[in-house]
């Protein structure tokens, strides 16, 4: 994917309105009405029931390293071929094919989707496009073409095994199975799920979503793996780090939010303290 810098003397990472997207770079899907990321109520719901989620290949380790490389505006991992999603009220089966993450700062949180209305620390996002529509490319042009997999992450303990480093412009994850980066199995019917789109330009709105209500865990240092990463390796640009690369939520525009109503159960409890340090974000199963 591309995504070109919005002004001359902003980085691509820095988003804006909606409107101003589609004033500045041309891209009208920004605008639309089925736009991501959005708020997730999962005190309200809507709630509906659906299906086990079905992994084929997430627990298979990768022979090599991941390597997590640059584009301007994330760090994105090719994945290999043989990894699909399918199962949990989708539509047949999807190939994931990149994982890329979002994140803030050390004063901002950088989550792109909300848990009732609070952000966490990253947000990752595993992208699939639908068997059904052969590419990547061809999926865009679809309201089911494209399933993504988010996944909160919050500060706590160390995410085993990810001890990412950051070696120029990558960050280089040693071998785990893609499983790694998802809740514990026992959370993974917790979700939210609802139409909407890309993130970035152009914003196609062509993904159904299912964003996981349990966080994983992050160090500190891990953490500031992806904070040191660099927003542009142009010498025109000042060296800059790259945060803060996530985009406001979005209007809902009567969409229906769903939460799998197996999330009911466990009432995510939020402290007062949260709102203060963002990086502790307790959720009481
Ligand atoms: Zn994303």
């Amino acid at each position: 994917t591309s995504c070109t810098p919005l002004l001359p003397n902003s980085i691509s990472t820095q988003y804006m309105t909606s409107s101003e997207y589609t004033f500045l770079s041309g891209h009208p899907n920004c605008a639309g009405l089925r736009q991501s990321p959005v708020d997730l109520d999962s005190f309200r719901g809507p709630f509906a029931e659906f299906p086990p989620i079905t992994l084929t290949g997430y627990d298979t380790l990768s022979s090599s390293s991941w390597n997590l490389q640059n584009n301007g505006h994330s760090v994105v991992a090719s994945l290999p071929t043989g990894m699909v999603l399918s199962g949990a009220g989708l539509n047949g089966r999807y190939h994931a094919v990149q994982f890329h993450f979002h994140w803030g700062s050390a004063a901002k949180p950088g989550s792109e989707h909300s848990l009732n209305k609070l952000q966490f620390p990253m947000e990752l996002h595993i992208v699939h496009y639908s068997s059904r529509y052969g590419s990547m490319s061809n999926a865009v042009r679809y309201g089911d073409g494209i399933a993504v997999l988010g996944v909160f992450l919050q500060v706590g303990g160390i995410l085993q095994p990810l001890n990412l480093y950051t070696l120029g412009q990558q960050i280089v994850i040693p071998p785990m199975p893609l499983a790694a980066l998802l809740p514990d199995v026992h959370q993974r019917g917790r979700f939210a799920r609802y139409q909407g789109s890309l993130t970035t330009p152009s914003c196609d709105e062509a993904v159904v979503w299912t964003v996981f209500l349990q966080p994983i865990s992050i160090s500190l240092s891990q953490m500031e793996a992806f904070r040191n990463v660099q927003a542009t390796e142009s010498s025109s640009f000042p060296q800059r780090s790259m945060m803060n690369n996530n985009r406001p939520v979005q209007p809902v525009f009567g969409r229906s939010i769903l939460i799998a109503s197996s999330a009911m159960t466990a009432t995510p409890i939020f402290l007062p303290f949260c709102f203060l340090t963002l990086s502790v974000f307790p959720i009481v199963m």
